[in-house]
């Protein structure tokens, strides 16, 4: 049952805040039935000033609490969002379209370790700086101060994820956010602005401000914005981190992707079509790591592509809280639009020849779910590197697959991109893995797997695909600057003026 979501409103010195002076309203959409969920009244300049103003308020008080009791309070907020797990992924399900048999495995759980992971890091010294004697008489220590008020924008495939991911470091170094939610996947905003709340969290440490671009725009042009923690496309991401630049303010950039997978020529074929299945369909293809282009020796042609045809089988689309369904539609219609428009630019222009899929709804959906964003799983197999299909980033349920004949071959094609975000190996030589990987210029690696993102481990993109990385202890110096002492107990100053 659908229960009415409560409109939403720029949220900061601790609540919602309507006001008149909103430019507009939007409404947020079920991609499953493309049915209206939730109304959002897009925050004007006022509003978003509002919004940094009661951050910069916040900021002097959260950045001098000890780090072991700002852990306390998001080790709280840690515990409502596992206590409240399945109401949060009912809400993601129905604002990205998500399977719930996904959000509530996935998008809250690995939200709230990343939250746990900082929360614990800070507490057990990862702030602390470092001191060394320089010479007898004199000592250098360094401190990781917060850098201020600081902006998370976020894309629409994993929003609440993406909130946690960069509310988590942010906050737990002792900064403040203003967060803007793509226009696309609001809803989880007000419900996290609310659970850190409820944790005690003071009012005005994380706000949020709903729009699109434009108002994403306004927040990273904001004099008082120290830093902007981006995630979306890259022609965005350039736009962004140019604006930024105009203020020197710090960045971090996680953008799109258009990763290889390469099946070496010893990998069990079942092993491997499982992770091509994972790489591509998985979130109906709308992950950012995704494995798009699949490289695979042309001798296992014939096994390969009977085990993707057979295994794509277990692919189900269907009503998105039923515990089968695996698999939902694409985010919105803007999104299918674009999605459509690739599958049909391989069929025609590329001429690629379609092993399944293609443009029609996944069969047997139910009526109610006719008007949803669905596409069928879909596999190009033969594929050329200089097809559209190939080179451009589709973000949705399609798979390239591409034959090789020598390893370093597959190897150079894979990194004949301007993009640099994920890679992987499938292949029972181990040494010969780690050979291949170390080759290949991507910044998230996998080997005889795909798609775990652990919050110990960094992640961030090479070249075109990012700027910095989120999670692991690198992730937490993404959001402190550092300041270096030097201290002279000799009781001289050097004499450089003083004596003629
Ligand atoms: P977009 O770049 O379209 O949007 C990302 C966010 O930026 C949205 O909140 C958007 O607002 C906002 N925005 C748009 N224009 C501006 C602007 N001029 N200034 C500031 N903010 C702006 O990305 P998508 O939402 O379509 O997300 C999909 C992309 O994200 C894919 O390319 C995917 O690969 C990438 N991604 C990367 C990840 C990574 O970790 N590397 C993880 C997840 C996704 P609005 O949408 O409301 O208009």
């Amino acid at each position: 049952m659908v229960r009415r979501e409560q409109d939403r409103h720029t949220f900061y010195a601790g609540k919602p805040q309507p006001s008149a002076d909103s430019p507009g309203t939007f409404k947020t959409i079920n991609p499953s039935t493309a049915e209206p969920v939730c109304t959002i009244h897009t925050s004007s300049p006022r509003a978003i000033d509002a919004a940094v103003q009661s951050a910069q308020s916040a900021f002097p008080s959260w950045s001098a609490t000890p780090p072991v009791e700002r852990a306390r309070v998001l080790q709280r907020a840690v515990a409502l969002l596992r206590q409240r797990n399945d109401e949060l992924a009912r809400v993601e399900t129905l604002d990205t379209g998500k399977p719930f048999s996904e959000t509530s495995a996935v998008d809250i759980v690995t939200g709230a370790d990343v939250l746990e992971y900082f929360a614990n890091l800070v507490a057990g010294g990862g702030l602390n700086g470092e001191a060394f004697r320089l010479r007898p008489s004199a000592m250098v220590y360094t401190t990781k101060e917060p850098l201020g008020v600081c902006a998370g924008i976020g894309a629409w495939n994993y929003p609440i994820q993406i909130a946690l991911w960069k509310s988590a470091p942010c906050l737990a170094a002792g900064n403040c956010m203003v967060y803007k939610p793509s226009e696309y996947t609001p809803m989880h905003a007000q419900y996290l602005a609310s659970i850190y709340r409820e944790a005690g969290l003071p009012e005005g440490v994380f706000n949020v401000v709903y729009g699109a671009g434009e108002v994403g725009g306004q927040l990273t042009a904001h004099p008082a914005i120290a830093k902007v923690s981006f995630t979306g496309q890259v022609s965005t991401g350039k736009k962004v981190a140019g604006a930024a630049a105009g203020g020197m303010k710090y960045v971090t950039m996680e953008l799109g992707g258009k990763s290889p997978v390469i099946v070496l020529p010893d990998a069990d074929v079942d092993q491997a079509a499982d992770g091509a299945l994972l790489a591509n369909f998985y979130s109906t293809g709308q992950v950012c790591t995704n494995g798009t282009r699949v490289f695979v020796p042309r001798h296992m042609k014939q096994n390969f592509e009977k085990a993707v045809l057979s295994k794509i089988q277990h692919v189900r689309a269907g009503d998105l809280f039923d515990a089968a369904t695996n698999f939902g539609p694409l985010s919105s219609k803007p999104h299918y639009d674009k999605v459509v428009s690739y599958v049909r630019r391989g069929i025609e222009q590329d001429k690629a020849t379609l092993l399944c899929g293609g443009v029609s709804q996944p069969s047997g959906l139910p009526s109610g779910l006719k008007n949803g964003y669905w596409i069928e799983p879909t596999v190009f197999t033969d594929c050329t590197d200089d097809m559209t299909i190939v080179k451009e980033e589709i973000f949705g349920p399609v798979m390239s697959i591409l034959y090789y004949d020598a390893v370093d071959e597959a190897v150079r094609r894979a990194n004949a991109t301007e993009l640099g975000l994920a890679a992987g190996v499938f292949g029972k030589d181990i040494n010969e893995c780690h050979r291949v990987i170390s080759q290949l210029e991507a910044g998230i690696t996998w080997i005889n797997t795909w798609g775990e993102s652990p919050a110990e481990m960094a992640v961030g993109g090479w070249k075109s695909s990012g700027v910095g990385v989120e999670n692991g202890r690198r992730g937490l110096e993404a959001w402190v600057r550092n300041k270096s002492t030097l201290v002279e107990m000799g009781g001289e100053v050097p004499t450089v003026f003083s004596k003629l």
